[in-house]
């Protein structure tokens, strides 16, 4: 199970989120039988869209976070409840790159930059908020600090990692998100910056995994910064018969006709948790008439 970690700062100028995000890595490495260095940028998508999902106020929010750089994974999408529970998909969860110069996994060059990072807010208004921004790195990481700070103004840092053993298993993994309410003092910056200098080494991997704690009470240390609150967060699907029909129908009428005439048997595959369903034609027919 994953855990969400939220610590405040005293004059509640500082929020720092957590997230220790491994079981949601090895969920994605099952369900997608993804390749190592697209489960390592999956992860990084859910753990952002787990913590950014915790921000939401209400039951019913929905966030999605959707990463179109051109590179070989496809695009990568992630969606979170308001709680951080998190699922997500890749366009190619297979695709590979080879590693940087230093061995480690090269996320940036998979999923690329040329193109941008979405977050869409779905509040139950009339209109989701949408906001884009010209993917910075393809690291994800960057991208959302980036993301903050032009769309949002929230001056933010976003941290996220992974570390995989020699046989690929998944030792650990984290996120983290400082946020920063504005005015700020400059003390407080200074401070700020000396806190993520030390990230490093409280973001290492132990065999017990990542500690989203002490990631975050470092974070925040001379801030006089308590534990908020703390709760599960995992890898969830919520896809439904029901839901699959509401997609299925909003394929038009021209394509459902094409399907209830084609075939005796529609099946639908969901893409974030690989669940089947099937239909057959009468129910199309069904769609059809609706
Ligand atoms: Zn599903």
């Amino acid at each position: 199970m994953g855990k969400i970690v939220r610590v405040l700062s005293n004059d509640g100028g500082v929020l720092c989120t957590a997230v220790d995000s491994a079981d949601m890595l090895r969920e994605i490495a099952r369900l997608h039988e993804s390749s190592q260095v697209v489960t390592a940028a999956l992860g990084r998508m859910a753990a952002a869209a787990s913590m950014m999902g915790a921000m939401l106020k209400y039951e019913g929010d929905r966030l999605t976070l959707r990463a179109n750089g051109g590179g070989a994974c496809g695009t990568l999408t992630a969606v979170a409840d308001y709680r951080g529970n998190v699922k997500c998909c890749a366009g190619n969860p297979k695709a590979t790159v080879p590693p940087k110069e230093d061995g480690s996994l090269d996320v940036e060059g998979l999923v690329g930059r040329d193109g941008t990072l979405t977050v869409i807010k779905d509040m139950g208004l009339k209109e989701p908020y949408v906001g884009q921004i010209p993917l910075a790195s393809g690291g994800i990481a960057q991208d959302i600090t980036a993301y903050y700070s032009f769309s949002e103004q929230i001056p933010t840092v976003c941290g996220l990692g992974a570390s995989f053993g020699e046989k690929g298993e998944i030792c650990g993994a984290y996120g983290y998100m400082v946020q920063v309410v504005p005015p700020v003092s400059d003390k407080s910056i200074k401070v700020l910056e000396e806190n993520i200098a030390k990230m490093d080494e409280v973001t290492q991997i132990s065999e017990h995994g990542a500690d989203p704690e002490r990631i975050a009470l470092t974070a925040l240390s001379g801030f006089g910064a308590e534990i908020l609150d703390s709760w599960d967060a995992r890898y969830f699907c919520d896809c439904s018969r029901e839901r699959t029909l509401g997609v299925l129908a909003s394929l038009g009428k021209k394509e459902l006709a094409r399907l209830a005439e084609e075939q005796d048997e529609t099946e639908v595959c969901c893409h974030f948790c690989n669940k089947k369903y099937k239909f057959s034609a009468d129910e199309i027919v069904k769609l059809l008439k609706d």
